[in-house]
């Protein structure tokens, strides 16, 4: 184990933790009391996001020490941090071998991004579906790899089945857990934020001509849309979606050979030295990526300067 490459190691406890995180809210939602706490206009913090967060970060820098890593919520992890052993870790991504090009990867070219709950405000709502525990890695700026596990994918499923479902991927080691799958032809379905929206946001979708809609929540619920093939686009002309909403789907994505870029068509950069929020918007797409970027007006764009 110790003698796998770094990546395949944090991979694994990666996929891992998400398991652990995911047990961890469906107990907190079995509570009844969710314990919701307002960080801002529209930017809500539960009992989940504060748990998971501490189980992941808490462990990940037991194992981990040399590494960055950063978190959606600003807490303490002194304490309710349960023991995570390696023997936790993920043996099927143990027994892959690490693509050559990221084989001698050093800490100090790792960041881990982590969005304990992304989907919070549905999350409040009761949209369990839309909810996912995002677990991003980059490396030197890029995002290289991830996790999203879905807590309570099938939840509604008959006859009930096994809740929870994991997809992590690497760029050269490709995707598990999900199937990739072109959308449908002859449709431009769309896919955008639904407790977010503002005129811009709306301009952009309507400038891509969209066949359909799917408003919804999560950076991670929509980039998985693009995934499966359910949506053609995920589109957001806003600063609103920060480095840890977006760095474990786009590694998904990636390791698929879809693209997520700012609404320029420009690499999202992932270090300690860039704000926090994606400032220039995100577009993810599977195919097709410069049709859509090439669909966003000017006018819009201009309100999204690229950092000079
Ligand atoms: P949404 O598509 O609205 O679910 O947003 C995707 C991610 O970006 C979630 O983690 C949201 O919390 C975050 N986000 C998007 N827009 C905003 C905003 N205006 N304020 C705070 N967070 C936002
Ligand atoms: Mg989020
Ligand atoms: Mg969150």
């Amino acid at each position: 184990m110790s003698s796998s490459p770094l990546l395949m190691r944090l991979l694994s406890a990666s996929v891992g933790l998400s398991h652990r995180a995911g047990k961890i809210i469906r107990d907190i939602i079995k509570t009844g009391d969710l314990g919701i706490h307002d960080k801002g206009f529209d930017d809500l913090q539960t009992e989940a996001d504060r748990s998971v967060q501490r189980c992941i970060i808490g462990s990940l820098q037991q194992h981990f020490p040399k590494i960055s890593i950063v978190g959606e919520e600003d807490l303490s992890y002194d304490s309710e941090m349960q023991k995570f052993l390696e023997k936790d870790f993920s043996q099927d991504v143990l027994a892959l071998n690490c693509p050559d090009n990221l084989k001698n990867v050093k800490e100090n070219e790792v960041i881990v991004w982590v969005d304990p709950l992304d989907g919070t405000k549905e999350f409040t709502q009761g949209l369990l579906d839309h909810v996912t525990v995002l677990i991003g890695i980059s490396v030197n700026g890029n995002a290289v790899g991830g996790v999203v596990y879905q807590p309570y994918y099938n939840y509604q499923a008959q006859p009930p089945t096994t809740l929870g479902r994991c997809i992590w991927g690497m760029v050269g080691l490709g995707t598990h857990g999900m199937e990739k799958k072109s959308p449908p032809e002859g449709k431009n379905i769309i896919t955008t934020t639904r407790s977010h929206s503002d005129p811009k946001v709306a301009g952009a979708i309507t400038a891509c001509e969209p066949t359909e809609v799917m408003r919804v929540g999560g950076a991670g619920h929509k980039v998985l849309l693009v995934c499966e093939g359910i949506a053609h686009a995920y589109v957001f002309a806003s600063k609103g979606c920060k480095k840890w909403d977006t760095c474990a789907p786009e590694g998904i994505l990636r390791a698929m050979g879809g693209s997520l870029t700012d609404l320029h068509g420009n690499d999202i950069v992932y270090r300690l030295d860039v704000p926090r929020p994606n400032l220039t918007g995100v577009v993810a797409t599977l195919e097709n990526h410069d049709w859509y970027i090439n669909k966003i007006p000017e006018d819009i764009k201009a309100l999204f300067a690229a950092p000079s």
